[in-house]
């Protein structure tokens, strides 16, 4: 094969894996938002077929000697088409040592566990999912193996999410967060709380669908390119750069539930706005990593959205959508009841000082469960009982316990401490864009502009063109180290809390 024709076939199979790929995100999302709950069978079956089209696209002869050959020829392609080729050859390296029918078989379970654990969460039933989530896990541990069978099958799942992430790395990290936050989360939960309680009032549904535009709007998210819909679980899909969608979760009794969501959604929906133009349709347009898009997320949900400058933009949005129930309130007061932490049980609702403790949980979770220590009926009680030693909070129902993440039904297991990961590097993007310019003074003016700017060149625009080392170094300017999260932390709870 010339190198003329394996750039063809590269070309070809960008196109083909894009079209593929748009085509079935456009039927996961309809099946979270939109489609009538006994639909999910159907779906099955064509996500089964389909990611059946899409395995045999990218693993033949021809596709593995047309990257071959691409790799082989570093110097006469263009860093793009390397890169390309790269990130193929990884995927083909991973999906051909899976037998097809494997593959299949588990895109199927994965569509069909994710219908079952709605309606098992929904229904506080535990039970109905556990053959689901078993099974999912036999077919992680087996994938971990085919993979790699020389290193632990978690390390390897770790890998998949946070390349070059693994438990020799991860459990010092987590014993930093308990050790030296511990202390700080007893002493914030024995001073008086703020109150929040203004936060707690009744917010119509339809209010809060106008305040989200509004939020969308401070963060200036393009709405020609980013659609919102609702769903049990926030999330954000990405097409490519042109069709970016998130989702949020609106309780009617609580305006920040919803609010930090979008938030939260925002910032990865600019990570996938940002991207550059040349690299869409193809297999660089989208986030790095998954740490690295957590990075994004929580940087705008945690940051920026829950840092004092912010509030005193966000007071006079929150007063014209909400006057009634936001009258009277201080920028001073909305920080502070923003930032109301203590011990919980539902990590989406987590405060930035106790969120590390709530994915620690997940982290031994997943340890246990992928190691085999752990049988899938003994789990519920693991989890509470890790809550209570962790968090000191009993856990009244697996709805709010053990099934109230998405993840493990979509068969994602160690993508938990990417978000742990990425809120510390979040803060050493902060110190890096400090050095540059002074965020807080266009924060306070409800102004992201330059935040996005500075976030879409370091990060954004690059895809996947760099690997996840070299952007986070790109962007943090130094070596990644997490006592600068831990302090950051310190910091920011000890002078909310006079301590
Ligand atoms: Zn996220």
């Amino acid at each position: 094969m010339t190198l003329e024709q394996a750039l063809a076939k590269l070309n070809e199979l960008q196109t083909a894996q894009h079209a593929y790929g748009h085509a079935m995100g456009v039927l996961s999302l309809d099946g979270d938002t939109a489609a009538p709950s006994a639909s999910a069978k159907g779906r099955a079956e064509t996500m089964g077929y389909l990611s059946g089209v899409t395995y045999q696209l990218l693993v033949n002869d021809t596709v593995k000697e047309a990257l071959e050959t691409i790799i082989a020829n570093k110097n006469a392609v263009t860093p793009v088409q390397y890169r390309q080729a790269e990130l193929f050859k990884e995927d083909y390296d991973d999906s051909v040592r899976i037998p097809m029918e494997e593959y299949v078989e588990y895109s199927t379970l994965i569509t069909n566990s994710n219908a079952v654990w709605h309606e098992a969460k929904e229904k506080n039933d535990y039970a109905s999912f556990a053959p689901y989530l078993e099974k999912i896990i036999t077919f992680n541990r087996k994938f971990a193996a085919y993979k790699d069978d020389k290193r632990p099958a978690y390390d390897v799942l770790l890998d998949g999410f946070e390349k070059g992430a693994s438990t020799a790395t991860l459990d010092p990290f987590f014993a930093l967060l308990r050790t030296e936050l511990s202390p700080i989360i007893k002493a914030v939960a024995e001073k008086p709380a703020p109150d929040a309680a203004f936060l707690q009032q009744r917010f119509p549904i339809n209010d809060q669908r106008i305040f989200s535009d509004r939020l969308m709007q401070m963060m200036g998210i393009p709405r020609d390119r980013c659609g919102i819909a609702e769903t049990e679980h926030p999330f954000t899909t990405n097409f490519n750069k042109w069709d970016v969608r998130i989702t949020t979760n609106y309780s009617e009794t609580d305006v920040a539930d919803s609010m930090y969501s979008v938030i939260h959604e925002g910032g990865h929906a600019l990570y996938e706005l940002g991207t550059a133009d040349e690299i869409q349709f193809t297999n660089l347009a989208s986030g790095a990593s998954m740490g690295l898009h957590e990075s994004q997320s929580r940087f705008y949900e945690n940051i920026i959205g829950r840092s004092l400058p912010f509030c005193r933009a966000l007071l006079p949005v929150m007063q014209e959508c909400f006057p009634a129930q936001m009258k009277g309130v201080t920028a001073e007061a909305l920080y502070a009841a923003v930032n109301k932490s203590g011990p919980s049980l539902i990590r989406t609702q987590a405060d930035e000082l106790t969120y590390g403790q709530h994915i620690a949980i997940r982290y031994e979770m997943e340890k246990l469960m992928i190691g085999g220590d752990a049988k899938v009926d003994e789990l519920p009680a693991l989890w509470n009982q890790m809550y209570k030693e962790y968090l000191g909070v009993t856990v009244p129902n697996d709805r709010e316990g053990i099934l109230q993440d998405v993840h493990w039904s979509g068969g994602m297991i160690g993508y938990f401490p990417s978000y742990a990961l990425g809120s510390a590097y979040g803060v050493q993007m902060l110190a890096a864009m400090e050095k540059d310019f002074d965020p807080w003074a266009d924060v306070e003016k409800a102004d992201l502009s330059r935040v996005t700017a500075w976030l879409g060149e370091k990060i954004h625009r690059h895809g996947k063109l760099l690997t996840p080392p070299q952007l986070l170094k790109n962007a943090i300017g130094q070596d990644f180290d997490p006592t600068c999260y831990v302090s950051y932390l310190k910091r920011k709870f000890a002078a909310l809390y006079n301590l």
